[in-house]
């Protein structure tokens, strides 16, 4: 028996993650914790029908509404930041960290300290503190498996021993909503037109990254941190039909791919069984019907967040941290209809070029460079709405 934990379990991904535990036969795992933001409705009833031994809501205000719905089930109940903490570093064997944001960044850390195997879909936390995540895993030892698709795609078709051998990566993107849409539709574009996305069914902050092509550049810094190739040999393609999740190129001209069709369950699977695979009762990929894969560099023109993201990355220091903050910080003025879709890369773009790549040595200095950005981002916005 597995025993399991899952930061953000109300969210897409929790619920994937859980649909698939579901689905096992039973025996196959056992749930520890259960993490959410402030759904405690949602939380109390995924605890009861998993049966996990403690269910924890970030907000600390929701404590007695949860242990309310919980009462009598004998589950217990938790709340706060240092509650979330505390739960990621209980003993078990895997852990999904799918928080959305910088918010769930010492979850992550409180996970791989303790060991073990840890699934990361939290990219923003990688991007955020890169060098911190991936040191910890380094010294404790514990695993952490890729499990955005297009870096668990990477992760399955890496086979050379010797990185040197590595040529290049491609992380394919959708295109998003906005793929074909004139920059007049972009500009206009409101939170419902941003989050309906093509083919991925997600969380609103990644969608409407998705729309901004941010998302694919947090992936770019993201695949820096996980895989031992340089940004220059880092590619991202375009390519609509969402079949092909990542490649890899090896210096005998070899180009190996993983698709599949556009569902978490699938990378979420790989994690959950690794370095076993497990069955799961999906849709197949039907190439005849698809009949057409197709592969586009991107725009840089409507999609700014691209170059924003590899600048941020080649900068290096405090850059990274600081272009998640500000995006975070833009994306939600944004869903709260209170800054422009295209003011999103301008104002992470103001925020870089206001603060620089400042050093930032351990986690305290980059979450307060974090906090810093946040608060630098939240102002250009301001006056960027106004204007
Ligand atoms: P979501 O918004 O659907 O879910 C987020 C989860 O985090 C929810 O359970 C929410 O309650 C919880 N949460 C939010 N703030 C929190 C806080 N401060 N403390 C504790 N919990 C908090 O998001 P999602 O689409 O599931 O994405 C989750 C993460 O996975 C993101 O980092 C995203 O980039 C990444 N990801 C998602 C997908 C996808 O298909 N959805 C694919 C690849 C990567
Ligand atoms: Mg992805």
């Amino acid at each position: 028996m597995k025993r399991l934990t899952i930061l953000g379990s109300t969210g897409s991904i929790g619920r994937s993650t859980l649909a698939l535990v579901a689905a096992a036969a039973p025996g196959t795992y056992a749930i520890e914790a259960l993490v959410a933001g402030s759904d405690v409705a949602a939380l109390a009833a995924q605890a009861k029908q998993f049966r996990a031994r403690l269910a924890v809501v970030a907000d600390p205000s929701r404590l007695g509404a949860l242990r309310e719905a919980l009462a009598g089930s004998g589950i217990e109940a938790a709340a706060g930041p240092e509650a979330v903490v505390e739960a990621a570093a209980r003993p078990v064997d895997w852990t999904m960290a799918a928080i959305v944001g910088a918010a769930g960044l010492r979850s992550t850390l409180a996970a791989l300290e303790r060991g073990g195997t840890l699934a990361l879909a939290n990219k923003e936390s990688l991007v955020c503190a890169g060098e911190i995540v991936t040191a910890l895993a380094a010294r404790t030892g514990a695993r952490l498996l890729p499990c955005d698709s297009e870096h668990n795609a990477v992760f399955q078709a890496l086979d050379a021993k010797d990185p040197a051998l590595i040529e290049k990566i491609v992380l394919t993107a959708s295109g998003g909503p906005f793929r074909t849409a004139d920059l007049a539709t972009m500009r206009a574009a409101t939170p419902e037109m941003a989050v309906k996305h093509p083919v991925w069914s997600m969380g609103a902050k990644i969608s409407v990254d998705s729309a901004t092509m941010m998302n694919k550049g947090l992936e770019v810094i993201e695949a820096a941190r996980l895989f031992p190739v340089s940004p220059d040999r880092i590619e991202v393609l375009v390519h609509p039909q969402s079949a092909v999740h990542g490649m890899v190129q090896y210096a005998d001209g070899s180009l190996l791919a993983q698709l599949g069709t556009p569902d978490m369950r699938t990378p979420i699977a790989h994690c959950l069984a690794w370095p076993d695979r497990m069955g799961v009762a999906l849709p197949r990929l039907d190439l005849a019907s698809l009949a057409r894969l197709e592969f586009f560099a991107p725009d840089p023109e409507r999609f700014p967040a691209l170059r924003l993201a590899r600048e941020a990355l080649n900068a290096g220091a405090g850059a990274p941290t600081i272009l998640n903050a500000a995006n975070e910080v833009a994306v939600a003025l944004f869903l709260e209809r209170r800054l422009g879709f295209l003011d999103i890369a301008a104002v992470v773009e103001e925020t870089l070029d206001q603060l620089g790549a400042p050093a930032t040595s351990g986690l305290e200095a980059v979450i307060a460079l974090d906090a810093e950005a946040r608060g630098v981002a939240g102002r250009i916005a301001a006056r960027r709405a106004a204007a």
